[in-house]
């Protein structure tokens, strides 16, 4: 989970329209998924899944953050707590999480108040615990742990049989992405003398560890707990 920046400001029209059909009883069901929402909310999120960072998902959901439950007709349409989620993880989040952090808002730093971690290798688990180095003011143990929890439930899901396997399919595709990562990472810090090889190795890390790319809070915690590689490539977070 990496921190989204959006403007909510002036959100797509049909969602205030929509709202009105609803409450004045015009149909019963209003439509908060309309097209300018989707366009909308696929460029703001990256078209990556907010929670579990898998980039393009084929089973896209515009998720509730706060559930609104078919009463709360203002959460419903609010275009703020609308997010771009897998139907993965729109399942295992369900309306059994209120109390996680908001990646969408700037106080509340998902991606340094956890540590995101997996082995390169099949058969393991993704690893989540609290990162306490980073504290501020927004700072809130609770949550940070109950985002772990859904984190934990996403990657390593064991809850029903279907989600075991679908946790095991995103794990698989996340221990590919990483372990190419490690593999140019060694390739880097291994390299002295060739410097067009070495561009190559930079660049690809570059755009490894962008908010656009697949699983970057794992990348980018993979950087942070180098010194050598913070020092180099931190500041090309965006
Ligand atoms: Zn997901």
């Amino acid at each position: 989970m990496i921190n989204i920046q959006r403007d909510v400001t002036n959100p797509p029209l049909c969602l205030e329209t929509e709202k009105k059909r609803e409450l004045s009883g015009k149909i019963k069901d209003g439509n908060y998924r309309c097209d300018k929402v989707i366009e909308r909310i696929k460029t703001d999120f990256f078209n990556k899944c907010y929670i579990c960072e898998n980039c393009k998902p084929t089973s896209i959901n515009v998720e509730h953050f706060r559930p609104h439950k078919s009463k709360n007709i203002d959460l419903k349409f609010s275009y703020s707590n609308l997010f771009f989620a897998c139907a993965h993880c729109n399942n295992c989040k369900s309306d059994d999480f209120e109390n996680i952090l908001d990646c969408t808002n700037t106080n509340e730093d998902v991606e340094n108040w956890i540590d995101y971690r997996i082995e390169p290798m099949e058969g393991v688990k993704a690893e989540f615990s609290i990162s306490e180095t980073n504290k501020n003011a927004s700072w809130d143990k609770a949550r940070i742990e109950e985002t772990i929890k859904l984190l934990d439930r996403v990657f390593n899901g064991e809850h029903t049989n279907i989600k075991e396997i679908e946790s095991e399919n995103l794990r698989s595709l996340l221990i590919e992405d990483v372990s190419i990562f490690y593999q140019i990472i060694r390739k880097f810090s291994k390299n002295q003398y060739h410097s067009a090889e070495q561009k190559e190795h930079v660049d690809f890390i570059k755009s490894e560890i962008r908010k656009d790319s697949n699983f970057t809070a794992f990348k980018r915690s993979i950087i942070k707990r180098s010194p050598k590689l913070k020092q180099e490539f931190e500041k090309y977070f965006d």
